[in-house]
């Protein structure tokens, strides 16, 4: 069974045809500037060079038909024809309360991810257009949606409520969402696996590292509680994004700084974060760099970030009370060795500490913990296209 995983943004798609037999990814790609002047499609083969296609797509439709084209194309396609493609599983950002697990595609499907849109504007349009341009595209491919927020459903009403007026619940459906949930779930059933114990027997905190942050308690395989909130703007201090901050500040600089609400929600998202603070970049490669280099404010960002990692892995272990293992992963977790070497010190008190040599290593599924050390630390690589594969081929068996 071949499975096409698809992750559309506004303006971009991400693609991934998997061989579900033998979970090998046949080809993988990425449309960008959909509906902008100079679209591309990078298609890069399995084991092969990336192939760069240029060409108008003046919307997702076309987009699709490139992808399907790339895959059956002579010369660098990986199969026949379209029907080689089973299904095809989306990533969708946003399933409000109506998603604890992945679902067959129909149209209620549809009706309600296109309701969650108004709780992830910038997302669930852009999902639901991946969804109906490959229904156009592949008429009676069986299709099933894979929700960032399903695992995080299985929190309690303690951890997912905010302490604002109740009513803000009922008719606004404000509550703890969380995000990153597809990866969460996966690094946390590899760290049960490497561990050779049952996950119902665990307690993890799974760090979600990249440009964007998430961290997760989860409690005998379930999500108890995460750092994300009602969007992904909450938690820790985040590439750009501001992570949690006293509420009241708002509605100050928005007086002070004479900011209307589109400015101030751009700068809580777009140039707060380590970028803000450090007002040199958002990327943790630069911001290493620059800190080694002396730079002042890059190094407080990073003692910011992982201040913040550390007060979570506090945090969770006494909603779980204790905890068994720490998984590090996304692009920061898998490959920042010194950050992470940083946030795993001084917690010796706790059961946790790492070995510098172990954790000399990026991108590799390793454990890091030092002989001695009751609590396992791990670095596993994330795989959520191989989750949302697996989901897909589990729905329609
Ligand atoms: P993600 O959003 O998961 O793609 O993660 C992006 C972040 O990962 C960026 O801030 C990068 O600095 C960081 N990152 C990616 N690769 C490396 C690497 N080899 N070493 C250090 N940081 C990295």
């Amino acid at each position: 069974m071949n499975v096409l995983v698809i992750n559309a943004g506004s303006s971009s798609l991400k693609y991934q045809l998997i061989d579900m037999d033998t979970q090998v990814v046949m080809a993988k790609g990425l449309c960008e500037r959909i509906g902008i002047d100079g679209s591309r499609l990078k298609h890069t083969p399995s084991g092969e060079e990336t192939v760069l296609l240029e060409q108008p797509m003046k919307d997702h439709s076309d987009a699709i038909q490139m992808v399907i084209d790339a895959l059956i194309d002579k010369n660098y396609g990986v199969i026949n024809d379209m029907s080689a493609i089973d299904a095809v599983g989306h990533r969708v950002v946003h399933g409000g309360e109506y998603f604890n697990q992945s679902v067959i595609i129909n149209d209620d499907v549809k009706k309600k991810i296109d309701e969650c849109g108004a709780l992830a504007p910038l997302h669930n349009p852009a999902n639901l257009i991946g969804i109906e341009a490959c229904q156009k595209a592949m008429p009676g491919v069986p299709m099933v949606a894979v929700f960032d927020t399903a695992f995080h459903q299985t929190m309690p009403p303690e951890a997912y409520m905010y302490a604002l007026p109740y009513e803000y619940y009922e008719k606004h459906k404000i509550r703890k969402y969380g995000f990153h949930g597809t990866s969460h779930y996966y690094v946390a059933n590899r760290c049960a696996a490497l561990m050779n114990r049952p996950i119902e027997e665990l307690r993890i905190i799974t760090l979600h590292l990249g440009n964007g942050s998430s961290i997760t308690a989860v409690d005998k395989g379930k999500s108890v509680d995460t750092s994300m909130g009602f969007t992904p703007l909450a938690g820790v201090p985040m590439g750009t994004r501001s992570g949690v901050i006293d509420p009241a500040i708002i509605p100050y600089i928005m007086e002070k700084e004479n900011l209307s609400i589109d400015e101030v929600n751009s700068v809580l998202n777009k140039k707060s974060g380590v970028l803000g603070v450090s007002g040199l970049s958002s990327d943790f490669r630069d911001l290493e760099t620059a800190a080694a280099e002396g730079d002042k404010k890059a190094q407080l960002a990073l003692d910011m970030f992982e201040y913040s990692v550390k007060r979570y892995i506090g945090y969770y272990a006494s909603v779980m009370g204790g905890v068994d293992a720490l998984v590090f992963t996304a692009g920061v977790g898998e490959n920042n060795i010194p950050l992470r070497e940083r946030v795993l010190s001084n917690m010796e008190f706790m059961g946790i500490a790492c070995d510098p040599e172990k954790n000399n290593v990026r991108g590799k599924e390793v454990e890091i913990t030092k002989y001695g050390a009751a609590v396992r630390s791990f670095v596993i690589p994330t795989n959520e296209e191989l989750t949302i594969a697996l989901d897909t081929k589990k729905l329609l068996a």
